[in-house]
């Protein structure tokens, strides 16, 4: 279905992408693959090509584009020519709008410039191993000393985890209140905080994802982002950008899974006729293009809201959802019409299955978003809520 939020300009971009990830990003992906880990340069050379945080102002050296569509495109040209364990999407609108937007002048000059050139590698540390979904369970203390923060803790499966040279971490300040979190700029090198190892998974091979720990950490008052015991409301500001990224992600996966499947199974015969002519290939396929014209509408209708500023965290939860089930669903079909093609590393088609997988945990499970929808129903059973009617 052709699509119809799209400008010429965006299409001259997205030609230049697809340009730069072919000749600089596609030929290393193998390679990466097996290390499990992106090369730095990779991220210094998107910052070459004007790809890394394209929001920021321009005296930091960004180039002032808000408009999500170009982030957009960036997303679904890496799930066609590059590979989504390449971070930079993680690095640009997941991570570094917190310096954007909650940063000081003085954190802004200091950090953007980097982070424009791909130079620091910014990652993003909430999970714990003892509270993922349940933000409000962190155990990470930072205590305020006066002149800085003193951080303890640790955080694990953080994506750019060992490439990452800033990371804002996410800290208890107020004891007593579940809600009471800090954000907090971490740089490589500070005393007391360390990187466990790159850990093994499932998919997104190329991407290091890593536990963190901080042993009495000296976080100076510089460090802190925004106001100390506001966190736990700034996080949820910003995931429903976050969770925006992941549907237009896993819509991007689904078609590339899609064209892959339609090149195999045109070509591959079983009882003298291409697998594409049973009625089962093509009555899959053809529901798999609809689902996925749907989906597609749908994420560039909000696209298209967020940009207006006015995306909600409930619509945002549907896409996150619908689009990473729909990611599920397209990529395990596709792979059986591979047959056992499909289950070797050569078909590109297991991996995009293997990757799928963690789109449904990631930036907040199926469930915390079913939660969330429900909840924006008027269906909240938590007690101060239910609280809250009575007295109403
Ligand atoms: C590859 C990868 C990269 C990641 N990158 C990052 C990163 O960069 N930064 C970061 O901070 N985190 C990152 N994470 C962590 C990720 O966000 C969490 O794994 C996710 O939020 C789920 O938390 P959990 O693993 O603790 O699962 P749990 O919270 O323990 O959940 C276990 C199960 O219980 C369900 N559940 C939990 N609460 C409820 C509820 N209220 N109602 C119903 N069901 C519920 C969950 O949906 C899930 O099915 C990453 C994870 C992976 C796998």
């Amino acid at each position: 279905m052709e699509r119809n939020i799209f400008d010429t300009e965006h299409e001259i971009f997205r030609d230049s992408v697809r340009r730069f990830l072919e000749a600089e990003i596609r030929p290393n992906v193998d390679r990466w693959l097996d290390t499990g880990i992106v090369d730095r340069e990779a991220f210094r050379k998107a910052g070459d090509h004007g790809l890394c945080l394209m929001w920021a102002e321009e005296e930091y050296g960004g180039l002032g584009v808000e408009d999500f569509r170009y982030e957009q495109i960036l997303i679904e040209e890496m799930a066609h020519h590059g590979d989504p364990g390449f971070g930079l999407s993680l690095h640009n609108r997941l991570v570094g709008p917190y310096l954007g937007k909650l940063g000081t002048p003085e954190q802004k000059q200091r950090f953007l410039p980097g982070c424009i050139r791909g130079e620091t590698i910014l990652g993003i540390a909430m999970s714990e191993p003892s509270a993922g979904s349940d933000v409000a369970g962190i155990r990470s203390r930072a205590e305020d000393k006066g002149d800085h923060f003193l951080l303890n803790g640790s955080k694990t499966y953080i994506s750019n985890g060992i490439n990452g040279d800033l990371f804002v971490v996410a800290a208890r300040t107020v004891p007593e209140n579940p809600h009471g979190l800090g954000l907090f700029l971490v740089e490589r090198g500070m005393d007391g905080f360390r990187r466990g190892r790159n850990l093994k998974k499932l998919g997104l091979k190329a991407q290091d994802t890593a536990e963190l720990f901080f042993d009495d950490v000296r976080i100076p008052k510089e460090n802190v982002l925004g106001d100390p015991r506001k966190g736990f409301y700034y996080l949820m500001q910003f995931l429903a950008e976050e969770r925006l990224i992941v549907a237009c992600g896993s819509v991007a996966a689904a078609e590339a899974a899609l064209q892959a499947t339609l090149e195999y199974v045109r070509e591959r015969s079983a009882f003298g006729r291409p697998v594409a002519m049973f009625q089962n290939s093509r009555f899959k396929l053809a529901d798999m293009r609809t689902r996925i014209d749907v989906a597609q509408t749908f994420v560039d209708r909000l696209v298209m809201d967020h940009n207006q500023g006015k995306l909600s965290p409930e619509v945002a939860a549907e896409a996150k959802v619908f689009c990473s089930e729909l990611e599920g669903w397209v990529t395990d079909e596709c792979l059986q019409l591979h047959g056992g093609a499909g289950y070797m590393d050569e078909y590109p088609i297991s991996r995009m299955y293997a990757n799928a997988r963690v789109s449904r945990i990631y930036a907040g499970s199926s469930e915390i978003m079913r939660e969330i929808i429900a909840r924006g129903m008027g269906l909240d059973p938590r007690p101060a809520a239910a609280e809250q009617r009575k007295s109403a």
